[in-house]
């Protein structure tokens, strides 16, 4: 099934996402498609000149981590309710540079012809375009952003203007603006609205020749903030005058073109927080910064940044030969990823990455289930970077499990940015006790594929033991149910049911937490006896209290339907009544914009997997037929309205040998927001689709399976593919797979031999050998 280009909003490219069309009513989209970040900053792809003339625009540009506090107003409230909302918080806007020709702004909605294009092997975003003005004087304009991966407070941008047949003035102005307007969404819950005007306090501004800067007080947050910028051009000025007033700072300036001889000129914006630091102390921090960068220069500052993301592709590329179009969709995908995702430890993952606004920028189970995936198999240490900004945060946790009445353990927030619970709709929100397991899981995965005792130690087994604990506070045996451990009162992964007991993708998720706590307790004691027991004495954790995590996991109720031969998603799932999908059209989806709460949760109708997720996750717990029996039972009542779903899908119908219906799943996900499928990518990517998108490949048509002691595959080369490959990281090892029609070809690139699973095939890999295998399922 390759998808005809005539029916793509963007030309199949392998390296780049490309557009030479000004369409208004895509503006907001390539917006987003177009953001640049670096993990620490992200900001949305505007064009330098601000929005065109009537064109809706998001403008935004955030840092990762740093949030101002809403308070929740509740009609009714109730004890324990979430009471603030931590929104992440935007910065004044320093791209906007403004030519002017004869008093004209020169912008893309006049231009005679034009494109813009992320290229994806350097994560920098570019623009070329011919304008003329109403005397005929016309200007080539190129210009180039990138967020620095190397220097992470950084925006770079660089703007190259050429008189083409004419010699004369231009001005051109460059802002930093904190006045900047967006337009936020209608009644969509998903769609956030953020304010600056509302979250940011002036404390102080200035514009001089050199610089441009604003010092701002985050309002109910603990933050300050530096955002700064300077300019340097390649010939010199011929009049400057500054702007600066308490919304925008900046400088305007004279320059004269001589016909034919480009102009260069290169922005440097800088943004900086701290909780503690003094406001001159942080402007100085900033001001040294750009002055750095001033110092090193464009090409310098370029050939660093590229040399971040020329390693990124070395450890993450994924080839898809054979369909040009998913080929863009996935190098999408991962270059997004890689640039949204917080590396420093002191911030995580946005469901939304840094590129809009949506979910007011809160962190989800979408990170450890899915973006994590990614990350421990190509880039370990983001992983790690992202499980210690959990670990910064399991105070925080802890409280909260105090408030929820648990006398022990840690509660992770369903959704935050601070590491408090911002979820004001808890059936959807608290509910989903699941988050713990899926950091207990993460944990697992990371350990699992790096053997990194040091983090376990450090912060992992805390991290697990704490929220193992919680487990036990909220079950119970229960006499009704033959002593079993059930778990009540929680919403799974699928949020079109809430508030269940004994959901069972939560049962069976808690049950391998608890085991696989007990086992690092038992490893923890015989590695370092001191250190566990400075631990349990720190956390009050004893001998008896582990015990009963392993008696709760083998006595762990699964529910389970012997007639129907599948597992329940819950104790009251299949007593409901059907879905009335045949008569439900096609605008009525996604069911929560068009159906009460209430009536969604009274019917077996699913948002995302529930069931089928658990399978994948815990993979060998299930035989091929109750896999297969669960997914045809399940999918057909699966509304796929949440983006987290397909990818799962595609992976079970591969791991169940359907390997069409795999595709198409597959193929769902790869070009989510390039072709903007779910219609909401406006407000943000889809950062746990994206990462799916990789997991179907790698997990679903390769079949790979991280053990502790071995790498397991099962490829199969889709239909209309000529082959695909991928890069992988495993115990200090780098590892290429390809397949293709021929067979597979396993590369170890780096690192000791290793033992490898190839179907039911044992294999060992030495160092830089190639093992070619001619068993490829077609
Ligand atoms: C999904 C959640 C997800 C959230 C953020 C919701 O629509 O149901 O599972 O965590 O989006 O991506």
């Amino acid at each position: 099934m390759n998808v005809s280009p005539k029916h793509l909003l963007f030309t199949p490219q392998p390296w780049q996402l490309e557009t030479d069309r000004l369409i208004p009513e895509q503006a907001m989209l390539e917006e987003t498609l177009f953001a640049l970040a670096n993990g620490y900053l992200g900001t949305r792809g505007t064009m330098e000149e601000g929005p065109q003339p009537g064109q809706q625009s998001c403008e935004g540009s955030y840092l990762n981590g740093v949030y101002h506090s809403e308070k929740i107003t509740y009609g009714e409230v109730a004890y324990g309710y979430a009471s603030h909302n931590q929104k992440m918080q935007q910065v004044p806007n320093g791209k906007i540079m403004q030519l002017r020709l004869d008093n004209q702004l020169v912008n893309l909605s006049d231009a005679t012809a034009g494109k813009r294009w992320l290229d994806f092997s350097s994560a920098s975003l570019h623009r070329q375009m011919h304008w003329q003005s109403p005397t005929g004087k016309q200007i080539l304009l190129t210009t180039s952003r990138f967020a620095s991966l190397s220097q992470p407070n950084l925006i770079c941008q660089r703007m190259e203007i050429v008189a083409q047949n004419f010699s004369g003035d231009v001005d051109l102005s460059s802002l930093l603006d904190a006045a900047y307007q967006f337009s936020p969404n209608k009644d969509d819950p998903r769609v956030g609205v953020l304010s600056l005007d509302d979250s940011l306090m002036l404390h102080q501004q200035q514009s001089t020749d050199e610089q441009a800067w604003m010092l701002h007080q985050v309002k109910d947050g603990p933050f300050r903030i530096a955002s700064a910028t300077t300019v340097s051009a390649s010939q010199p000025v011929d009049n400057i005058s500054h702007i600066n007033s308490d919304k925008q700072v900046g400088q305007q300036w004279r320059f004269k073109l001589e016909q034919g001889v480009k102009l260069i000129v290169d922005k440097f914006i800088c943004y900086q927080h701290d909780q503690q630091m003094a406001f001159g102390e942080l402007l100085l921090s900033c001001q040294n910064k750009l002055q750095q960068a001033r110092t090193m220069g464009w090409d310098q500052m370029l050939a660093e940044h590229q040399h971040q993301v020329a390693e990124f592709w070395q450890n993450s590329d994924v080839q898809i030969n054979g369909d040009p179009a998913l080929q863009q969709g996935m190098r999408f995908n991962l270059l997004h990823l890689f640039m949204s995702i917080g590396k420093n430890g002191h911030c995580n993952m946005g469901a939304k990455g840094l590129t809009g606004h949506g979910y007011d920028g809160h962190y989800f189970w979408d990170t450890e289930i899915y973006i994590l995936s990614v990350m421990t198999a190509t880039n370990p240490e983001l992983t790690k970077q992202c499980l210690t900004f959990r670990y910064r945060t399991l105070d925080a946790a802890r409280q909260r499990a105090r408030q929820m009445s648990h006398s022990l353990g840690a509660l992770y927030p369903w959704r935050t940015i601070g590491g408090d619970e911002c979820s004001a709709f808890f059936p959807a929100g608290t509910a989903q006790y699941h988050i713990n397991a899926a950091i207990a899981h993460a944990i697992r995965s990371y350990f699992t594929a790096t053997a990194d005792w040091a983090f376990m130690q450090d912060m992992g087994a805390e991290m697990l033991f704490e929220t193992a604990r919680l487990w036990l506070s909220l079950g119970h045996f229960n006499r009704q149910k033959q002593g079993r451990f059930c778990i009540d009162g929680v919403t799974g992964p699928d949020e079109y049911t809430a508030i269940v007991s004994n959901n069972f993708y939560t049962n069976a998720m808690a049950q391998a937490h608890l085991r696989f706590a007990v086992q690092i307790a038992a490893k923890f004691q015989d590695k370092n006896r001191p250190a566990y027991q400075l631990l349990c004495k720190s956390i009050g954790l004893n001998d008896a209290e582990i015990s009963s995590w392993a008696k709760a996991a083998d006595n762990m109720y699964l529910p389970y339907d012997a007639e129907l031969g599948i597992h329940a998603q819950d104790d009251s799932f299949l007593d409901k009544k059907p879905w009335d999908f045949a008569n439900t059209p096609a605008d009525k989806y996604p069911l929560l914009l068009h159906y009460h709460p209430l009536v969604i949760y009274r019917h077996q109708v699913l948002k995302q997997a529930d069931v089928v997720l658990a399978m994948f996750l815990l993979d060998d717990a299930f035989d091929q037929q109750q896999k297969a029996r669960n997914l045809s039972y399940y999918e057909p009542l699966t509304t796929h309205d949440s983006t987290l779903s397909s990818c799962i899908h595609s992976i079970e119908f591969a791991e169940t040998g359907q390997y069409q219906r795999a595709y198409e799943f597959f193929h769902d996900s790869v070009r989510m927001d390039i072709d903007n499928r779910h219609g909401n990518t406006e407000y943000g990517i889809h950062t746990a689709c994206m990462a799916g998108s990789w997991m179907s490949i790698v997990q679903g048509f390769a079949g790979l399976r991280i053990r502790p002691d071995e790498l397991a595959f099962t490829p199969h080369l889709p239909a209309h593919w000529d082959s695909y490959s991928f890069n992988l990281q495993y115990q200090g090892r780098h590892l290429q797979v390809s397949v293709a029609k021929d067979g597979v070809r396993y590369l170890l690139k780096q690192g000791a031999a290793l033992s490898i699973r190839h179907h039911q095939q044992e294999l060992t890999l030495s160092s830089n050998q190639t093992l070619h295998v001619a068993k490829v399922q077609l």
